[in-house]
C-alpha cells in the first residue's frame, strides 16, 4: 500500500521508512510513464527481487495495474509494462471567482473526469464542499477515492493559519469565510486538502509548461486590471521545487505617485496596471479608448488589441507611450530579480497582446537602462498567454506531487 498521509507520522522502523520511501520512488517512476519492472530496478537502482515485491504490493492496492507487454522488447520473453490505475483516487481543483466558483475533477492519471461553474453571489466552504460532493456522485466515486482538493484563491492567504485575507477580484460581499480550508477540511478529512494564491499557480503552470524550459528562479507575473505574481525556485541540495506568490503590484516604484487600491501611494499596480497604459495612451497618445476599472471587462480586451494594431502600426505617440509605460514596469522587475536572484521572467495576462512591441521594449530596457546586480548572463524574459485549463491541470499535478512527497 501507498502511505499516502504518512509523511508528518512517526514511522513504525527506520526499515520501514526505507520500504515506504523505495514504494514511493518506484510508483512516481510509473506515474511519470508505464515501465517494465526490469526498467524499473535498473532506474531506481534496486534489485529485482525488492522491485517484485513492492510491485506486488502496488497492484494489490490497487494503484498500479499491468498492461501488454513491452513490444519493441526483441530478444526472450517480453516483460510486462506497469502504468498506475488511473481511477484508484481523484484530486478535485476549486477556482474562486468573483461571483461564482469552478470545480473540476481528475484522476490520477490527470485526465479530467467532469466539472461545473457555479455562478452565485454568494458562496462559502459548505457550498463548495457540497458541489465536490455532487461531482463524486455523479461519476459514482466514494468519497474516500477523493485523495486530496487544491483551491485557488484570487487574492492573498495567511500562510500561519492558512486563511483567506483579500482579494481584490472577489468584492467583499461575496468572499467566502476566511476559514474556508478549515470548512473543507472538515467535509474531506481524509483528502489532502491545499489552497494556494493564483499567482503562485499561474507561476508553476508556466514552470511546467512543456512549451520551454524556464531557469530557476523563475517570476511570472500577470498584468491585467491589477498585477500578480509568483514564483517558482529550487534548493540546490534537496531539489525541491518551491513555489510562491510575491505582491510585485505593490512595490513602490515612485513614492509621488498616483494612490493604490491598497493604500500605499506609487505602487507598481497604481501605475501598469491596464487601464493604467489605457489612460496614459487616451492623454498622451490621441486615442479614445473604452475601457474599465473593474476586473475582467470586455472592453478592455478590445482596448488593449486596439493599442496593440497602433504599435504594430509604428505609431510614434504610441511607441513613446510604451517606452515610458515599460521603463516603470522594469523598475519593478528589477526589484524582484535582485531580490531573489530571478533567472527567468513571464509575463501573462491581457498586456501579452501586445506581443513583440512590449517584449522587445522590455528586452531592451532591461539591457540598456537597468543593472541586474547578481546574474552573469541576461535575464530571459518571454511572453506567455495563460490557458484556465492549463492552470487547473497544474493545480492538479501540484497537489498530486505533495500527495506522492516528490
Ligand atoms: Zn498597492
Amino acid at each position: 500500500m501507498i502511505a499516502i498521509g504518512t509523511k508528518n507520522q512517526a514511522y513504525a522502523s527506520s526499515q520501514q521508512q526505507i520500504r515506504d520511501e523505495n514504494i514511493m520512488l518506484l510508483f512516481n517512476q510509473i506515474r511519470k510513464a508505464p515501465v517494465s519492472r526490469a526498467a524499473l530496478a535498473e532506474i531506481a537502482s534496486l534489485s529485482p527481487t525488492t522491485v517484485s515485491t513492492l510491485v506486488e504490493d502496488l497492484i494489490r492496492g490497487g494503484w498500479v495495474v499491468e498492461t501488454g507487454t513491452d513490444v519493441t522488447f526483441v530478444r526472450g520473453r517480453r516483460p510486462v509494462i506497469l502504468t498506475v490505475n488511473a481511477s484508484r483516487g481523484y484530486v478535485a481543483t476549486v477556482e474562486l471567482l468573483s461571483r461564482g466558483y469552478i470545480c473540476t475533477l481528475y484522476d490520477i492519471c490527470l485526465n479530467k473526469i467532469t466539472g461545473t461553474r457555479i455562478h452565485n453571489t454568494e458562496y462559502d466552504g459548505a457550498s463548495v464542499s457540497a458541489t465536490i460532493h455532487e461531482l463524486l456522485k455523479s461519476k459514482r466515486i466514494p468519497k474516500n477515492q477523493l485523495l486530496g482538493t487544491h483551491t485557488i484563491f484570487p487574492g492573498m492567504i495567511d500562510s500561519a493559519s492558512n486563511t483567506l485575507r483579500f482579494s481584490a477580484v472577489i468584492p467583499h460581499e461575496s468572499m467566502p469565510e476566511p476559514t474556508f480550508l478549515q470548512t473543507l477540511n472538515k467535509s474531506f478529512g481524509s483528502s489532502h486538502n491545499v489552497l494556494s494564491n493564483n499567482g503562485s499557480i499561474i507561476a508553476y503552470t508556466e514552470f511546467i509548461s512543456e512549451k520551454r524550459q524556464s531557469s530557476l528562479p523563475l517570476l511570472s507575473i500577470n498584468i491585467d486590471e491589477g498585477i500578480i505574481g509568483g514564483v517558482v525556485m529550487s534548493d540546490d541540495q534537496s531539489g525541491v521545487r518551491m513555489c510562491f506568490p510575491v505582491e510585485i503590484g505593490h512595490i513602490i516604484v515612485d513614492h509621488n505617485g498616483p494612490q493604490c487600491k491598497c493604500g500605499n501611494a506609487g505602487c507598481l499596480e497604481a501605475l501598469c496596471s491596464t487601464p493604467s497604459l489605457f489612460r496614459m495612451m487616451n492623454e498622451r497618445a490621441g486615442m479614445s479608448l473604452t475601457y474599465m476599472d473593474t476586473f475582467g471587462a470586455d472592453c478592455n480586451v478590445t482596448a488593449m488589441e486596439e493599442v496593440a494594431a497602433r504599435l504594430r502600426a509604428y505609431d510614434s505617440a504610441a511607441m513613446t507611450v510604451l517606452a515610458d509605460y515599460v521603463h516603470i514596469l522594469c523598475s519593478g522587475l528589477v526589484s524582484v530579480v535582485n531580490l531573489l536572484n530571478i533567472q527567468s521572467i513571464r509575463i501573462g495576462g491581457d498586456i501579452a497582446l501586445l506581443n513583440d512591441a512590449l517584449l522587445n521594449a522590455i528586452r531592451s530596457t532591461l539591457r540598456d537602462r537597468f543593472r541586474p546586480l547578481n546574474n552573469t548572463c541576461e535575464v530571459e524574459v518571454e511572453l506567455f498567454t495563460s490557458d484556465y485549463e492549463d492552470i487547473r491541470r497544474a493545480a492538479a499535478i501540484q497537489c498530486m506531487d505533495e500527495l506522492f512527497h516528490r
